[in-house]
C-alpha cells in the first residue's frame, strides 16, 4: 500500500519556515526510511513540567492510568507492525512488572527511564549512578533481558553536565538519547550535535530529530509540537528530515498523551497547563496516522547499537 510520506500543498500554518518548497510539494511515496518510535513510560503525575504542584509523595496515592495508556499504545503499535522502545521508569517498572514483560514479549525493547524520574541536572554523580543503576536492575530483573539505552528524565544532559555520559557507561548503559539539540526553557542544548555520535567516554546518544531552519535546530520529534500543530507540520517536517539528511528520524512521545481523561493537577500556571493539556484528544488519532505514514522500529535496531556502537560516532 502507498501512502503519500508528504501533505499536499497545504502548508503548516503555524511556522513560516515550514513552508513547502516546490520540491516538497512533489507527490512521493510512503519513505522507505525506516525510523526509531520511543515512548517515555511515566505516569501523568511524574512529568517535569507539573513536578512543582506535585508532591512526591503523594504519588503512591494517585490513580494511575499508565498501564492501561500503554496497553493501547501496544495496540495500535501492533495494528501497523510497528516497533518501539519503551523508556521506562523504575518506579514504573516495579508495580507493573508484568506490564514491563508484555512490552518484552510483543517484540518491544526496553529501555531505562532512569528510577525516580529527577533530571539529571539536580543529581549528584553519586545520585544518579544510584538512580540509573536501580532502574536498570529493576528492569532487568524483571524480564530477564539486559537494558542498554536511557532517556534522561526531561532531556536533562547538556552542556553542564557532560559527566553524566560517564556515569551511565558506569552503570552498563550502551546509548542514551537524553540531549535534545534545541531551545527550550526547560532542557535542550543548542549547539550540541543533531545526529547520534559517541561521548568522550564511549557511550553512543542519539538525539532527538531537528530540521534546520536559519541557523537554529527546529525539534520534529514529538513531545508538545505534535499535540499542538496540525499533523501535516509532523509529516512534512519528518519527510523533509528524510529528503535532506538522508537518515532514520528518532520521535518520541507519553503514554499519558493519549489519555483525554487524566485528572487535571490543580494550581498549574497557565503556560505549563496549555503544554500540557493541549489537544490531548486528537493525539491518537495523530498517532496512527503517523504509524501509517512511516516505518517504525526499536531504537537499538534503527542505530544499530548492539552491533556497532562505536561505528555511530560522527
Ligand atoms: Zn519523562
Amino acid at each position: 500500500m502507498q501512502h503519500q510520506a508528504v501533505p499536499g500543498p497545504q502548508p503548516p500554518s503555524r511556522e513560516r519556515y515550514w513552508a513547502p518548497s516546490a520540491n516538497a510539494r512533489r507527490a512521493t511515496p510512503r519513505s522507505a526510511v525506516t525510523n526509531a518510535l520511543t515512548v517515555d513510560v511515566e505516569d501523568y503525575f511524574q512529568v517535569s513540567a507539573l513536578a512543582p504542584h506535585i508532591d512526591r509523595a503523594t504519588w503512591n496515592r494517585r490513580e494511575c492510568r499508565v498501564e492501561r495508556n500503554v496497553e493501547r499504545l501496544l495496540g495500535l503499535f501492533a495494528a501497523r507492525g510497528a516497533r518501539a522502545t519503551f523508556f521506562a521508569l523504575g518506579w514504573i517498572a516495579e508495580r507493573y512488572p508484568h506490564l514491563m514483560r508484555r512490552i518484552v514479549a510483543e517484540g518491544h525493547e526496553l529501555a531505562s527511564h532512569g528510577y525516580g524520574h529527577q533530571r539529571c541536572t539536580e543529581l549528584g554523580r553519586t545520585e544518579l549512578l544510584d538512580d540509573v543503576r536501580r532502574a536498570k536492575e529493576v528492569l532487568e530483573d524483571g524480564t530477564g533481558q539486559p537494558v542498554q539505552g536511557y532517556r534522561a528524565p526531561s532531556f536533562s544532559i547538556g552542556g553542564g553536565n557532560p559527566w553524566a555520559f560517564d556515569v551511565l557507561l558506569e552503570a552498563g548503559y550502551r546509548y542514551t538519547s537524553s540531549v535534545y539539540p534545541v531551545r527550550h526553557d526547560h532542557y535542550g542544548m543548542p549547539d550540541a550535535p543533531r545526529f547520534p555520535y559517541a561521548s568522550v567516554a564511549g557511550l553512543t546518544e542519539i538525539p532527538i530529530s531537528t530540521v534546520r531552519a536559519g541557523n537554529r535546530n527546529i525539534p520534529i520529534g514529538g513531545g508538545g509540537y505534535f499535540r499542538l500543530l496540525p499533523y501535516a507540520a509532523s509529516r512534512w517536517a519528518i519527510a523533509r528530515f528524510h529528503r535532506e539528511e538522508q537518515r532514520p528520524a528518532i520521535f518520541y512521545m507519553h503514554p499519558w498523551e493519549i489519555d483525554p481523561g487524566q485528572p487535571r493537577v490543580a494550581g498549574v500556571d497557565a503556560k505549563s497547563r496549555f503544554r500540557h493539556y493541549v489537544s490531548l484528544h486528537r493525539t491518537e488519532g495523530r498517532l496512527e496516522r503517523l504509524l501509517q505514514d512511516f516505518r517504525w522500529d526499536r531504537v537499538d535496531r534503527v542505530f544499530d547499537v548492539e552491533a556497532r556502537p562505536a561505528a555511530l560516532a560522527a
